[in-house]
């Protein structure tokens, strides 16, 4: 058995910097043509153009009347309403012109015809019979959305590596495209190590636990757009170890849970070692996740970067969305994200020890006017039950201990 290197005990920020230059470097998977709703939590391998302009014409945004602002410099001002114009008119019930002291009743999402430049609301306005009483200036350019303004056709609506969310999708779909080009999911394989830890279609012994970090891992890589292979549980044996590391290497990456701590069975990174991996650190100055492994290997012709994440399952989430993400960004064709951070105010005071930086599973909650975020009462990081009722971490730096009710604060959003 080769001998574990030196071990690299980084802090977050420069493991972090450290995965995000890594990433950076990464080739995405190849791409290829998907119908449009399949392409949603992928990433765009095409630029998606404007085929024509948006909006294709200069667009209502109130149900009221066309009018030339200028003519209502005097208030209240009576206007000749000389057409009817809904959403959907045709060419021919729309090609009317607006001439000084007249107006068209006008419907959100019509057309608005020559002549007119403001859109006065209904609300403002008293109808009788052919004329309309006006009770509100309005602006040149009021309540109208220029032709063009937000896409000129053949300009870039959505660029290439961005990723296909529901805005994303609603831009293809108003571009009349069924189909678009995305990257296809890069392969993940998962491999958790342990002679404790049994598959979930088996019953456990007395003093063994079912595997839950192969599972979670998994729904953290499909939600990220990879695509999990889960491989079978490794006994804490190097050459079965070896083996199972060797075909999760064939993948574009590979996760392995558990087995990175000091205990005498902790046997990954020797395993590793004999396959002549690189590893890039062998720790972060953080908790949970302290004993974080990043590197890459090449057993055959390609090389593939692994993490090995500890096995403590909330250990494994944190650092797979710390440290994992930004290569499965990268492999799936976009560039690294940056982490969701944001602020809220602290409902309870709490004490922590300074020297590294935690991610402790919180609950936010409040409302807009005044975000709230509180600790979830934890047994450390095995305890499934705190993770499931949270919804974020609180994050504390280094340099910090005591945090006092009412004080803004940081958080990271899963
Ligand atoms: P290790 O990192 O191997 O020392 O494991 C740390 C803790 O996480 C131990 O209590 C393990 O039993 C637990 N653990 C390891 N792997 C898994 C897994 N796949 N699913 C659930 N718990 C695990
Ligand atoms: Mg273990």
């Amino acid at each position: 058995m080769a001998n574990v290197p030196e071990p690299q005990l980084l802090s977050f920020r420069d493991a972090r910097s450290l995965a995000e230059d890594y990433a950076s470097k990464l080739s995405p998977t190849d791409p290829e043509m998907l119908p449009l709703l399949d392409s949603a939590g992928l990433v765009l391998a095409e630029d998606l153009r404007a085929d024509r302009d948006f909006p294709p014409f200069p667009r209502s945004t109130r149900d009221g009347f066309a009018v030339r602002a200028a003519d209502l410099s005097t208030l209240p001002a009576r206007l000749h309403c000389i057409a009817e114009i809904k959403a959907g008119a045709t060419v021919e019930q729309s090609a009317v012109t607006v001439a000084p002291g007249e107006a068209a009743e006008i419907m959100t999402g019509a057309p608005v015809p020559t002549g007119a430049d403001a859109v006065v609301m209904v609300e403002h306005t008293q109808r009788s019979s052919d004329t309309v009483i006006v009770q509100r200036s309005v602006a040149s350019g009021e309540n109208i959305v220029a032709m063009g303004s937000e896409g000129r056709k053949g300009s870039v609506m959505v660029p290439s590596g961005t990723w296909i969310n529901h805005a994303t999708v609603a831009i293809a779909a108003a571009i009349g495209r069924p189909e678009v080009a995305a990257y296809k999911r890069p392969r993940v394989a998962i491999v958790a190590t342990g002679d404790e830890v049994v598959d979930i279609n088996l019953r456990p012994g007395a003093n063994e636990i079912r595997n839950s970090n192969s599972y979670s891992l998994a729904a953290q890589v499909s939600a990220a757009g990879g695509d999990p292979v889960i491989l079978p549980v490794a006994r804490d044996e190097a050459g079965e170890l070896a083996l199972l590391l060797r075909k999760g290497l064939e993948a574009d990456l590979l996760l392995i849970t558990g087995g990175v701590s000091m205990g005498k069975y902790d046997l990954v990174e020797a395993v590793l070692a004999s396959l002549e991996a690189h590893l890039f650190f062998t720790g972060v100055r953080m908790q949970p996740g302290k004993p974080v492994v990043f590197g890459q290997a090449k057993p055959g012709t390609k090389t593939t970067p692994f993490f090995g994440l500890p096995g403590n399952p909330v250990s494994t989430m944190v650092t797979f969305q710390l440290f994992a993400r930004p290569l499965l960004d990268a492999l799936a064709g976009s560039k690294p994200q940056p982490l969701p951070f944001a602020q809220a105010t602290l409902k309870s005071a709490f004490n922590t020890k300074t020297g590294i930086t935690r991610f402790l599973p919180a609950k936010l909650g409040g409302t807009h006017l005044r975000p709230e975020v509180e600790l979830v009462r934890w047994q450390g990081s095995g305890d499934l039950m705190a993770i499931s009722q949270s919804n974020c971490y609180i994050v504390v730096p280094p340099d910090r201990e005591q945090f006092a009710t009412g004080e803004t604060i940081t958080i990271l959003l899963f």
